[in-house]
């Protein structure tokens, strides 16, 4: 059967690592008809502002599988990086980084049997990339985390585990701080589980799960977990097992797939044949898998295993060994296919059931508004802020509820104030026995508070499902 692909080769070391994975799955026999397509440095260069051709765009639609080198974001041309663009375009939700411990390659943890899989959240989170200046000194990035969302990256965590056999998910998150947003996860996850039962399921704080992973790796299976979280876990776990020269990755979504190594383009190294092709080949091994051509998937595993094992690197492998070019090191894995590695047994895979409905956002919650927190801008006294907002409001269905400033409440002042800034979050509640916030009162607030301050924006404050949907000010 011929499979069509998507091939971006990329930028910098990118061309050479994508020969690589191309002339092995070749030689595995697998009939692959390569699209080749452009993305990321040269369309940037060529005026195309996301950096993704619509040629390209196309052909992914077309394919919905890509095997991708890393691509340059370069500075002054675009914006926003193309590789997150890609991402987004095609909803790819899932980032799949598994970490092995490889033979023959020495870290401090080469005895660890490490075998492990991050699931990373990969659209949302900070990397939604809703930035703004509160006031020319204060900066905030918006963590926008769905119940849609987690619910799409818990399912794949669970339906990944059961693909390849694995008997544990941990779904790590900072919920006992972030309680609303990273709390999502958890909530769904433990809402999710028990549809999982030949599954073990854990929550894991995320600060001891990256402790637990450098003091006891071999404890983990599945780790699920939101995306910026997901971005430093998985560096972290590429590191155990030897560096990003070796860490491959699945970008997973119902709409596409777009296999990649995890490191970038690496410049310094590109054109000189020393770039280690490891991470690409084994993230091509993971696209075998997706493709269903489990057989030619564990041969070329197999056969890179066994070139590692016998001590054939490229340069940036430390080490006293065997230091070979990009195109000899393809050139052994292609030789080595087929002669059997002791000691070694391949996962049993299966397919990944992508099209697990998602139903618990089909649920709609009710929710009514009963405030608003408005950020004012500017160098103001908290106490004359918090007497002004009170005599502006007296007359309303709504009273000032307390004022915080990074997050530490000011007003009622405490009887210590932190480091202030210029930037003031002023909280309105309904008075008692007011149940909602209507829309002229939240304006009349508003034109109040422009005849004598500045304001910047505004969060209305909700009850879902009749519990309190926003966080209280830190000494509240
Ligand atoms: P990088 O390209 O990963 O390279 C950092 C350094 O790591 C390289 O200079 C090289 O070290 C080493 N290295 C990385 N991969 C290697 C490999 N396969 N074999 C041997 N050595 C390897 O990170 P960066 O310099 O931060 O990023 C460069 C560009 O890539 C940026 O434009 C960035 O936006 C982009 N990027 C793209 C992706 C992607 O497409 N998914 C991911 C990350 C970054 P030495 O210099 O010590 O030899």
């Amino acid at each position: 059967m011929t499979h069509n692909v998507t091939l971006i080769k990329g930028d910098g070391v990118g061309p050479e690592v994508t020969e690589s994975a191309c002339r092995i799955i070749e030689a595995a026999g697998v009939d692959i008809a390569w699209d080749e397509c452009e993305a990321g440095k040269k369309s940037f260069e060529a005026g195309i502002s996301s950096g993704v051709p619509d040629a390209t765009v196309e052909s992914i639609i077309q394919n919905k599988v890509v095997l991708k080198g890393p691509l340059e974001t370069p500075v002054g041309y675009g914006g926003k990086s193309a590789n997150v663009t890609l991402r987004k375009l095609f909803e790819t939700y899932g980032n799949i980084r598994p970490a092995r411990t490889l033979p023959g390659v020495i870290t401090p943890f080469s005895d660890r049997d490490i075998d492990l899989v991050i699931i990373r959240e990969n659209v949302e989170d900070l990397y939604t990339g809703i930035e703004h200046m509160q006031s020319p000194n204060v900066a905030q990035c918006l963590k926008v985390i769905t119940r849609r969302g987690c619910e799409k990256i818990v399912r794949l965590a669970f339906e990944v585990a059961r693909a390849e056999g694995r008997k544990t998910v941990h779904c790590a998150t900072k919920a006992n701080i972030m309680k609303l947003s990273e709390g999502m996860l958890k909530r769904v996850f433990e809402e999710i589980a028990p549809e999982y039962p030949d599954i073990e399921s854990h929550h894991i704080i995320i600060d001891n799960c990256a402790h637990q992973l450098v003091i006891h790796p071999e404890q983990f299976d599945v780790i699920v977990t939101t995306n910026l979280n997901g971005d430093i876990l998985s560096d972290l776990c590429s590191g155990l097992v030897g560096g990003l020269g070796f860490a491959p990755s699945a970008n997973l979504g119902s709409q596409a797939a777009i296999f990649e190594a995890v490191h970038g383009s690496a410049p310094t190294i590109a054109g000189q044949n020393i770039v280690n092709p490891t991470s690409v080949i084994l993230s091509s091994v993971m696209m075998l898998r997706y493709l269903g051509e489990f057989d030619a998937a564990d041969k070329i595993e197999q056969a890179v295993y066994q070139t590692l094992k016998q001590g054939i690197f490229t340069a940036d492998v430390p080490g006293d060994h065997q230091k070979v070019t990009t195109t000899a090191f393809t050139d052994k894995v292609i030789d080595n296919m087929g002669i059997p590695l002791e000691g070694w047994a391949p996962r049993t895979y299966k397919a990944i059931d992508m099209d697990v409905p998602v139903e618990c956002s089909r649920r709609e919650p009710s929710y009514q508004e009963v405030g608003m927190d408005v950020m004012i801008r500017g160098s103001i006294d908290p106490r004359l802020l918090g007497q002004s907002l009170e005599a502006m409001t007296a007359d309303l269905d709504v009273a000032l509820h307390g004022i915080s400033n990074r997050g530490m409440q000011v007003y009622p002042q405490p009887a210590t104030l932190p480091d202030l800034v210029d930037s003031w979050q002023c909280r309105f509640k309904v008075r008692p026995g007011v149940r909602t916030l209507t829309a002229e009162q939240s304006l009349q607030i508003l034109a109040r508070i422009q005849e004598q301050f500045e304001w910047s924006h505004v969060e209305k404050l909700l009850e879902v499902d009749g519990d309190v949907a926003y966080t209280k000010a830190q000494g509240e």
